[in-house]
């Protein structure tokens, strides 16, 4: 069983998500002239989500999937449903004020509450569990995350949280290697390709005109932007790029310069006993430690243990992921040393120079949306995009445009030198983090 399937083709890649995926309806590739009010690129979350809040409003969609539904990093990721937009929110109080900083803050919940919603309300079958916990593997994160804590408690967001200290640890984790730990009940983890699919069915039952292998080569701006496809063409008022890393800089060099692709990549065991199961994960939680290269992992429905990391800035996947990623899994449950691997993939994460996500429209036309750039925090993200851009089309744009005033660098040396230069800029910050 275990996948060696090239982790970027046009299929699904061979992932444990792909062979647990509910019903992959195939949809139609775009080969026609059609007029909307809103086309969408890209059917990862973004997307999706967008078209669901653009339909529920009223308006005319149309998505256009290059690939399939899910088949980006919203299809692959590590499910882990966590709270929080962007990183260090502070650093941009010159630009969107403390207002704006508070709103971001406050949307970092409310997008979690938005996930759970939707899959409340659409009974979505995607195994969403709650129960998510920060790992410190330095005293300087068991600071930082003290400092969480209080200011939560302080903020009255208490409830839900719970701080653990290394001997106290083994109630949600069995490893040895943790100074400790921040529980987070209102986080989680979920079947992300699931939950793709089941948003994209909610939108096409909301009228959402969905088209696969359907990529746009070409937009022509303007009053009214035209998408062209390989057999099609899609006219519209407003149109959303929802690309992320795997937009390209064809499209529009603007978007697509300042988002760079990273590859992330998971390991999916074979099924553990229960016994095993309650062992390491007694709580059934996700996790994720907090050094930049950080190992994430979580128990899937059936006990197979999926376990993530290994960041690569180069453009290049690691040729044999189980063997670069085995180290890594072993080092925190040494109980598992061995054990097979049956699924091994990954995806590209998008990255922007600030680490904020990037929603917004452009200057010189500005009836083109984007959103992209969620780093590794993009489920919940994701979602609280979508909802921003359906309420800067209704005239609701403030909460929309404290993200739009933020400048983004264009990461210089273009498609070419671009991911070799910031491989070395990560070497810097992976060399910082050893301390
Ligand atoms: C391995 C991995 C692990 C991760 N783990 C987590 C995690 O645990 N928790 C978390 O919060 N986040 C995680 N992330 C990040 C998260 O998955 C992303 O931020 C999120 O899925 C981005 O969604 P998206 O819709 O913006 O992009 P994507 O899901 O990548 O979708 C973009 C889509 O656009 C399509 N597209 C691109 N160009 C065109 C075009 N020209 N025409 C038509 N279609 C086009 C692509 O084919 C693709 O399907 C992880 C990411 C990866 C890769």
């Amino acid at each position: 069983m275990s996948s060696k399937a090239p982790v970027h083709s046009d299929n699904y890649p061979d992932s444990y998500y792909f062979a647990t995926a509910n019903a992959l309806e195939p949809q139609p590739q775009l080969s026609e002239h059609i007029s909307v009010d809103v086309c969408i690129i890209g059917g990862g979350f973004s997307g999706i989500n967008t078209s669901i809040e653009l339909a529920q409003k009223g308006f005319s969609v149309a998505l256009l999937e290059a690939k399939r539904i899910g088949w980006g990093a919203s299809g692959r990721n590590g499910g882990e449903l966590i709270r929080g937009i962007g990183h260090n929110v502070e650093q941009f109080r010159n630009e969107i004020g403390s207002e704006g900083v508070q709103a971001i803050h406050e949307m970092g919940f409310e997008a979690v509450e938005i996930v759970r919603q939707r899959v409340k309300q659409h009974q979505i079958d995607c195994n969403l569990q709650m129960g998510y916990c920060d790992l410190a593997t330095k005293p300087r994160h068991m600071t930082e995350l003290s400092a969480d804590y209080q200011a939560m408690c302080d903020e009255g967001r208490g409830d839900g949280f719970k701080l653990l200290q290394q001997d106290e640890i083994s109630q949600v984790i069995g490893s040895e290697i943790y100074q400790g730990a921040l529980v987070d009940m209102n986080s989680g983890h979920l079947h992300p390709l699931n939950l793709a699919l089941g948003e994209a069915r909610v939108a096409r039952s909301l009228g959402v005109q969905m088209f696969e292998n359907s990529a746009a080569t070409q937009i022509i701006k303007g009053d009214k932007p035209k998408v062209l496809t390989e057999h099609g063409q899609v006219d519209c008022q407003y149109l959303v790029l929802a690309g992320n890393a795997y937009i390209g800089h064809k499209l529009d060099s603007h978007v697509g310069g300042k988002v760079l692709p990273a590859g992330s990549y998971l390991l999916a065991t074979e099924p553990l006993s229960q016994a095993m199961c309650d062992e390491i994960i007694p709580q059934n939680m996700a996790f994720a430690d907090m050094r930049i290269d950080l190992d994430y992992f979580h128990l899937s429905q059936d006990n197979r243990l999926l376990f993530g990391g290994l960041c690569t800035y180069s453009g290049n996947d690691p040729r044999d992921i189980n063997k670069a990623l085995r180290p890594n899994l072993e080092k925190v449950f040494p109980q598992l040393k061995g054990v097979k691997i049956d699924y091994e993939w990954g995806g590209m994460i998008g990255i922007g120079a600030n680490r904020l996500p990037q929603i917004g429209r452009l200057d010189d036309c500005p009836n083109i949306f984007y959103a992209q750039a969620y780093a590794g925090h993009g489920v919940n993200a994701t979602h609280m995009a979508a909802k921003l851009i359906a309420e800067a089309l209704t005239q609701q744009a403030e909460r929309f445009d404290i993200f739009n005033k933020v400048k983004h660098m264009t990461f210089p040396g273009g498609p070419t030198f671009r991911s070799p230069m910031l491989a070395a800029g990560m070497l810097y910050h992976r060399f910082k983090d050893l301390f």
